[in-house]
């Protein structure tokens, strides 16, 4: 599994190169005119955490929810609880942290931990936005739900 992926979402391909020497939105890069997702299938964080945590109400209550995280954020929160992953490659020179695990590597885990559900979290998912959804695509998914936790902190 490549650790870059062909981006279709987002930002047009003609400002991403500015977007990430910026250090705006650090994950996506212009490269030769095609927009790739350099953080993609980059986990920086993984746990089983309660469906409880997540900013939801009553949904699946008492379940697990298998959540996943990459590096980068498109914010810059004062209060942020995760600074260190989720500014890492703004202050790291653009650097990309995170053990590879393709799609079917996380939906194994999230089945072999009894998780009822995907989350994708700890920090804005929509940087991460092209892995989620590839994820919540595999084929082998058979978990009920997938979560993006916006801006989550
Ligand atoms: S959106 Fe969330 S992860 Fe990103 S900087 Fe703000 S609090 Fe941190």
């Amino acid at each position: 599994m490549p650790a870059i992926r062909r981006s279709s979402a987002f930002c047009a391909p003609r400002s991403a190169r500015s977007i990430r020497e910026s250090g705006t939105l650090p994950c996506r890069e212009n490269q030769d005119g095609t927009l790739y997702s350099l953080n993609y299938a980059r986990v920086i964080a993984e746990h089983i955490d309660p469906i409880e945590k997540k900013p939801l109400f009553h949904f699946l209550p008492g379940t697990r929810s298998y959540s996943i995280a990459t590096t980068g954020c498109n914010f810059m929160c004062l209060h942020c609880q995760n600074y260190d992953i989720s500014q890492y490659p703004r202050v790291h020179g653009g650097k990309i942290l995170g053990d590879e695990r393709d799609p079917e590597a996380i939906v194994a885990y999230a089945l072999g931990s009894h998780s009822a559900s995907i989350s994708y979290t700890y920090t804005e998912p929509t940087i991460f936005f092209e892995y989620a959804q590839d994820v919540a695509r595999w084929p082998g998914n058979t978990t009920c739900a997938t979560f993006l936790s916006p801006t989550a902190s």
